[in-house]
């Protein structure tokens, strides 16, 4: 090989390296090889790190033969070989053809391992059809191409066992995060309940009844918060071990929703909800899950959009139900949105003082997925939020 063929082929190489994917990058790799060493289609082939089968991962027609692309069947068993020799193969057809041969039927195949450190993680094969064989300088060039390509795909694996070190240690945090902040959210209420009922059990003082109400008041709603907290925890564990019951029959979502809106506004008289829908078609539902959905909603619209007006709108399509739930609050930042769904997940900020543990959103959407149906979020910052879900019809089902 002269000079200028080996700057060129570098040139190749770190053109293809600066693709953004493995894929552009083999990509330009194999439509740009050919004036190096001629082949009429290139297949790569990988070992599947979980199943240790050998599998193709790329191929390529791009000369003649180009119907051959999409079916890589023929480098199969050349790949296989290189494999099990761990070296380079090379399988020509018999040296005198039958008259009337296909050239298609005469393949020079030339099968390299793809090396990374010691030891084989796939093969790449080139194939010829109709000839000529391949002479030294294209196998060595096809050996440098191989080599290129080992790399590539050992990259590849780095970023990939990279990429899982970071999303265990964000499960980590996050649950770090979790017990510290659950531990909180357990003390305050029983803090409450055990100073107030204190102050009303002192011998030596004695409250007015108007005062004695107001701390059986709060003594009544911490107990209430501490048991959705302690409902929460438990449907949480209950959805990781797959031990949530559903009992499903036919259900009116609108009529769920106003009931829950009616006795949220005993608590919270300034609650303003306007509800766009009249009866909605019947859906199958678990009653006891779907309320306790749209009670986290309606409590995360209470604890991050405080005071805002908050607008339900149902409509049926012709397989699902519709519901939008809007509120005009300070909205969530893009890059959190695909992640509040997560267990633990809290957005990081200023609100993140107030009280929560990551597990609503979480709940609601396992809720609503053992429904088969969808839910998610669109949001933008100073634009409100709105949850939508979808649920199928009584006939989908
Ligand atoms: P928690 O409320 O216990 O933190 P959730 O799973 O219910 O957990 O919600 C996850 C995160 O999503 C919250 O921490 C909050 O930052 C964000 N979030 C949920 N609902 C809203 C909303 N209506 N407006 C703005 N942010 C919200």
């Amino acid at each position: 090989m002269d000079i200028a063929t080996l700057n060129s082929l570098y040139d190749l190489f770190k053109k293809a390296s600066s693709k953004p994917d493995w894929k552009s990058s083999l990509e330009t790799l194999a439509t740009e090889l050919r004036p190096f060493v001629l082949f009429d289609n290139i297949a790569v082939y990988v070992t599947d790190q979980s199943t240790g089968a050998l599998e193709v991962v790329y191929a390529r027609a791009l000369g003649r033969g180009k119907n051959a692309e999409a079916d890589a069947a023929w480098g199969d068993s050349i790949a296989a070989d290189v494999m099990a020799g761990g070296r380079a193969v090379i399988h020509s057809p018999p040296i005198k053809p039958q008259p009337n041969t296909d050239r298609l039927d005469r393949s020079y195949m030339l099968g390299l391992p793809l090396q990374a450190g010691t030891h084989i993680i796939g093969a790449a094969v080139f194939v010829r059809f109709g000839g000529p064989e391949f002479f030294e300088e294209h196998h060595q060039v096809a050996a440098l191409a191989a080599s290129w390509i080992a790399n590539l795909f050992e990259r590849r694996a780095w970023q990939e066992t990279y990429r899982q070190l970071d999303e265990m240690q964000r499960r980590v945090r996050l649950q770090d995060d979790f017990l510290a902040t659950i531990s909180h959210e357990l003390r305050t209420p029983l803090g409450f309940i055990k100073g107030y009922s204190t102050t009303l059990l002192r011998q030596d003082t004695s409250w007015d009844a108007n005062t004695q109400r107001e701390f059986l008041i709060i003594i009544e709603e911490e107990a209430d918060r501490l048991a959705l907290l302690i409902e929460d925890l438990l449907e949480s564990a209950r959805l990781q071990s797959n031990t949530l019951h559903l009992k499903f029959q036919p259900i009116r979502l609108d009529a769920l929703i106003r009931d829950v809106v009616l006795r949220l506004k005993q608590r919270h008289p300034t609650l303003s909800v306007s509800l766009d829908f009249g009866a909605a078609p019947l859906i199958p539902g678990d009653n006891v899950h779907l309320t306790r959905v749209f009670d986290n909603l309606f409590s995360n619209a209470l604890k991050y959009a405080p005071d805002s007006p908050i607008e339900i709108a149902i409509y049926a399509n012709r397989e699902s139900l519709h519901v939008a739930f809007h509120d005009h609050g300070p909205g969530i930042q893009p890059e959190h949105q695909a992640m509040i769904f997560e267990r633990f997940y809290r957005v990081p900020g200023p609100h993140a003082a107030s009280t929560g543990t990551g597990l609503g959103l979480y709940i609601c959407k396992q809720i609503i997925a053992s429904h088969r149906g969808k839910i998610w979020v669109d949001s933008a910052p100073g634009r409100g939020t709105t949850f939508h879900i979808e649920l199928p019809l009584i006939a989908e089902m």
